[in-house]
Formats: structure tokens, C-alpha cells, sequence
């Protein structure tokens, strides 16, 4: 299959799933992984009709946001672990933030551009015993919630983002998922989205609710060696 087929077929089975979970697939953003491909591929996936892309290194982000700034309609999601040194290139580049975890991350981004346009974010969850992992603790959402609302006026948080551990089946780690975003819009009512599932887990996550997927490998094919 070549990348239009490729991505054909896994919008296909998007729309199965959410048609099997009684969901509207048009309520579910589907976002294009592409790190580690070219900044060719983007422009590739833009002319396919592609205009949600992620990155998850700043570094890469930036040169690629940088070389294809003429393409109409991009929208950004940055989707790896942010140091708070690369805050403030990340809000240049990006339009939606998927791994706010902790409050310095938070303050990082705000102080970036205090008075600028809103910039949209997740809290993302880590649902590992292991705090190496990337994302807040579940008991400690609604803090970091409290502090980003409190604290830093320009950030607009939007919902949750979580990545299902291998330890555990996907289905059950979306529920956790899907537990803590209620728990979330108890505090925001309107941070309703729900950034889960990969090329493996998608269909799981569509079935607990995710409205933003993160798709690379599916749709890209296999990524070029990091270098
Ligand atoms: C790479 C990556 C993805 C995409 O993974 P695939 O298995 O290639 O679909 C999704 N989310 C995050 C956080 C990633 O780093």
C-alpha cells in the first residue's frame, strides 16, 4: 500500500470503529504522526487533505513548522515530553500542547507568550507506576489543573492526553483514561477532549471515547532510523 491507501484504509477503520461504538467519526480528530519522516511527507499528507500533524521533539517541530510555513491550514500538536528550556519554542510552532505534566511545564509555556493568542492543552496522564515516563499521576490532575487555571491565563486547557502502557490491556487503560477526563470536566466543563490511541490501540480508545488519535506508523509506514 502506498501512503494514500495507507491512509485511506486506517480512516476507514475509524470510521468503523466509531460507527461500532455508536460515535460520529466526524467528531474524532485524526492526527498524523510524523516524526522522524522528512518534512516531504507533510507536504505529501497536506496535499492528501492531512492538515492535523504531530511531532514529539521540539528540535524537529521547529525545523519542520520553519520549512513549511506557506502550507495552508497545518495545525501542530506537539506530543512528546517538554523541558521547560524548549517552552518557548514549542508555542512558537505548535497550536495544540498534548504533554503539559507538571506546573513548571505549564508556567514555561505560559511565560512564553503571556499575552498572546490562547495556546490549547492536554494534562497528560501517565498511567505507569513509573514517574520516568512522562505525565501526572492521576490522583494529582486535579492540582495541576487548578494551578494551570489559577496560573497561567494563556494556556486554554482542553482535556487529557495518555499513552495505554504495555503492562496493561489498552481497553482497561482507556477507562482510566476516560475516568479522569470526567473527573477534569468536573473542574473545566468544556476541556472535553481526549488525546488516546495509536496505530495499535486505536479502536480501544475510539470504543472509551477519544476524541484526538495520534497515528503514525499506520498511516506513515515504518519510521526511518532516528540517526
Ligand atoms: C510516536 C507516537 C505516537 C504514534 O505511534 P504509532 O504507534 O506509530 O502510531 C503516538 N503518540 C506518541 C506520544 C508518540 O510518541
Amino acid at each position: 500500500m502506498d501512503l494514500t491507501a495507507r491512509l485511506a484504509d486506517l480512516d476507514a477503520r475509524i470510521a468503523d470503529a466509531a460507527g461500532t461504538a455508536g460515535r460520529d467519526p466526524s467528531e474524532i480528530t485524526r492526527i498524523v504522526v510524523t516524526k522522524f519522516h522528512p518534512a516531504s511527507l507533510v507536504t505529501d499528507l497536506h496535499a492528501l487533505g492531512v492538515r492535523d500533524v504531530g511531532e514529539n521533539r521540539q528540535q524537529e517541530l521547529s525545523a519542520k513548522h520553519a520549512e513549511l510555513a506557506a502550507l495552508p491550514g497545518l495545525t501542530w500538536h506537539f506530543i512528546g515530553q517538554l523541558q521547560t528550556k524548549k517552552a518557548r519554542a514549542v508555542r512558537v510552532a505548535a497550536q495544540a500542547v498534548h504533554s503539559v505534566d507538571r506546573d513548571r511545564v505549564a508556567d514555561a509555556l505560559h511565560a512564553a507568550d503571556p499575552d498572546g493568542d490562547p495556546l490549547d492543552v492536554l494534562l497528560q496522564l501517565n498511567l505507569t507506576d513509573d514517574p520516568g515516563r512522562g505525565g501526572v499521576a492521576p490522583g494529582r490532575l486535579e492540582a495541576l489543573a487548578t494551578h494551570v487555571l489559577q496560573a497561567c491565563p494563556s494556556l486554554r486547557v482542553r482535556g487529557v492526553m495518555a499513552v495505554a502502557p504495555l503492562e496493561e490491556s489498552p481497553a482497561a487503560a482507556f477507562a482510566r483514561v476516560a475516568a479522569a477526563s470526567d473527573d477534569l470536566r468536573r473542574l473545566i466543563p468544556d476541556a472535553r477532549w481526549i488525546s488516546a490511541g495509536m496505530s495499535g490501540d486505536f479502536v480501544d480508545a475510539i470504543a472509551a471515547g477519544a476524541t484526538h488519535l495520534r497515528i503514525g506508523t499506520a498511516i506513515t509506514g515504518p519510521r526511518p532510523d532516528r540517526g
